[in-house]
């Protein structure tokens, strides 16, 4: 047994030291990152499915090193998550989002999605976090579309409940984040009533024209979605193949690389420009 540990000690430790240093230097620069400002926005677009004409963005967080190196929301994310920096991380990124949003609508009307940390949503306060922003800027609460994960929805607590509904009475939309991949009952969806679900690349990825199996989950998904009155976007779309599989289904929107990648904000206004002038 003796033997048998050392050699287990001697396999993992190097791969455990390595994860636990990058996490402790992310989450020793990340506070320095919020306050250099070293934190951006990059938008990928969205687009209607039947006609490909662009209606709104996802607001992905991406993180400038002064060296120009960027770094992508997994591997800090999941560490503001744990050390509770997601709290100031994640109002930044709504605040942000809603400068920018006040900006965009000069140009085009859209819509902006927004990621939501479960840890935001526990806390209590976050609707009146949203009602504060979109008054700085002046822009409407439909402009805005916040996205949570199915885990939050299984959530019993007070608080969840409570900032739904508040959002919902603001009108803000909400949309369920890589639906199909977590373990919620359908139940919740009833009792929480999102505007939209968004289905997971998973079941877009494998879509092919000549195998009708192939999109059992995807079309199952959207056909729930219709009945509960739920608008539905395909994420993840990188094929005319998906794209054209996803059409026939019914799917409302769709975002991925086939139509747009993430880019940085000044890209994307030049994208909404192009958009606008044809
Ligand atoms: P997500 O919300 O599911 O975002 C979609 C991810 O898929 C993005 O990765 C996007 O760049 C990538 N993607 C988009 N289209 C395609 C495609 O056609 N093919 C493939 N292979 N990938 C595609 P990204 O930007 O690295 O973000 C990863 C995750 O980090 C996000 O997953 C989200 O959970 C989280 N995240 C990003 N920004 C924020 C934020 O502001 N707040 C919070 N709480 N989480 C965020
Ligand atoms: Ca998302
Ligand atoms: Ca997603
Ligand atoms: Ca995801």
């Amino acid at each position: 047994a003796k033997e048998a540990g050392r050699a287990t000690y001697r396999f993992f430790t190097p791969e455990l030291n390595r994860r636990a240093s990058d996490r402790m230097w992310t989450e020793n620069n990340l506070r320095r990152a919020m306050a250099n400002n070293e934190l951006e926005l990059h938008f990928q677009p969205q687009f209607s499915l039947d006609d490909r004409r662009l209606v709104g963005a996802e607001a992905l967080v991406r993180w400038r090193q002064p060296d120009g190196t960027l770094i992508m929301p997994g591997q800090f994310i999941p560490v503001a998550e744990d050390t509770g920096l997601i709290l100031p991380l994640g109002d930044w990124v709504l605040g942000e989002a809603c400068r920018r949003v006040s900006e965009l609508l000069r140009h085009r009307d859209l819509l902006i999605a927004i990621n939501l940390s479960a840890v935001q949503v526990r806390r209590p306060g976050l609707a009146e976090r949203v009602a504060g922003w979109l008054s700085a800027y002046g822009i409407p609460p439909s402009a805005l579309e916040l996205e949570v994960t199915e885990s939050v929805l299984m959530d019993e607590s007070d608080v969840v409940s409570e900032t739904f509904s508040q959002l919902r009475e603001m009108g803000v939309p909400l949309a369920i984040d890589d639906f199909g991949t977590g373990y919620s009952s359908l139940a919740y969806l009833k009792r929480f009533r999102v505007d939209k679900l968004k289905i997971d690349r998973s079941f877009v990825s494998g879509l092919r024209a000549d195998d009708p199996d192939s999109g059992a989950i995807a079309e199952a998904i959207i056909g729930m979605a219709r009945s509960l009155r739920m608008q539905t976007l395909a994420e993840g779309v990188e094929t005319e193949e998906q794209y054209n599989c996803l059409a026939a289904m019914g799917c409302d929107q769709c975002q991925g690389y086939l139509l747009g990648r993430p880019m940085p904000y000044e890209d994307f206004l030049e994208f909404v420009r192009r958009d606008v002038a044809t």
